[in-house]
């Protein structure tokens, strides 16, 4: 997989995607991630990439044409087809089946915006979709980008040594939470491992895990258990 990033700080996301799972990935030859700067497509001495917004008010707006022209350069580097995402809070939220879908493609390019946002022009003409981290407002779209470098390079055949592992967490194949994980000493002054996981027994632990499943969602995300697909007997299990 191919990932472009618009970014007035492109190394900023590369840094972040340097280490280890998308580390891997990249030396693995699984996913490449390549920087455009807006600014060294922007003209006059001072590579102006920003102005001030009409109508009043405070912060500064991103130019259309050193963004475009930076879209236009990252899409005449490799004729695969792109989807062009731009990170943003207004955007659609990032859940786990949106990465799974970005994670089929062959390339994506984001956009990340910085100040006030990027002209609405460019947004229109450019853009096939945005795309939120969270109900929040950081100060770029950097972050938002290595989130879903990150989210999208585990998921690559081949990323993680065992593919299994993806498939068991959260918001996967059924949509619940993990279940807890222990691992050595058996025995801590904080407690014990529960002893099903010790038995061998892996009918036994497959139900056990997937109980604990099923009463964290309920607990901590009870809107995911809806979608979840619970077989009857989970439901009365749940509810009794
Ligand atoms: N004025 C914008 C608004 O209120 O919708 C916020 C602009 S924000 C300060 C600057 C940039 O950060 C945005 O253009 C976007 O690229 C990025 N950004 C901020 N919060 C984000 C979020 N929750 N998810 C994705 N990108 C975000």
């Amino acid at each position: 997989m191919r990932i472009d990033l618009i970014s007035l700080f492109p190394e900023f996301v590369a840094q972040c995607a340097g280490f280890g799972v998308v580390g891997r990935a990249q030396e693995r030859g699984l996913l490449s991630i390549h920087g455009w700067n807006p600014r060294d497509h922007a003209e006059g001495n001072y590579r102006r990439v920003d102005d001030r917004p009409f109508g009043g008010g405070p912060g500064m707006v991103m130019l259309i044409d050193p963004l475009r022209a930076a879209i236009r350069a990252a899409r005449a580097a490799d004729p695969a087809p792109a989807k062009v995402v731009y990170l943003s809070p207004q955007g659609r939220p990032l859940t786990q089946t949106v990465v799974r879908e970005l994670a089929t493609r062959e390339r994506i390019i984001l956009l990340c915006g910085r100040y006030e946002g990027v002209d609405e022009r460019l947004v229109a003409a450019e853009v096939d979709e945005e795309l939120s981290i969270g109900d929040y407002v950081l100060s770029g779209g950097e972050l938002a980008a290595a989130v879903v470098v990150d989210a999208v390079a585990r998921l690559q055949e081949g990323a993680l040594n065992d593919a299994e592992s993806a498939v068991q967490d959260s918001f996967e194949a059924d949509g619940l939470l993990d279940c807890p994980h222990y691992t050595r000493p058996v025995e801590h002054a904080l407690g014990a491992v529960p002893e099903v996981l010790l038995s061998g027994n892996h009918a036994e632990i497959a139900r056990w895990r997937r109980r604990q499943s099923l009463l964290r969602t309920r607990q901590r995300r009870p809107d995911l258990l809806a979608g979840a697909g619970l077989t009857a007997a989970e439901r009365d299990w749940l509810d009794g």
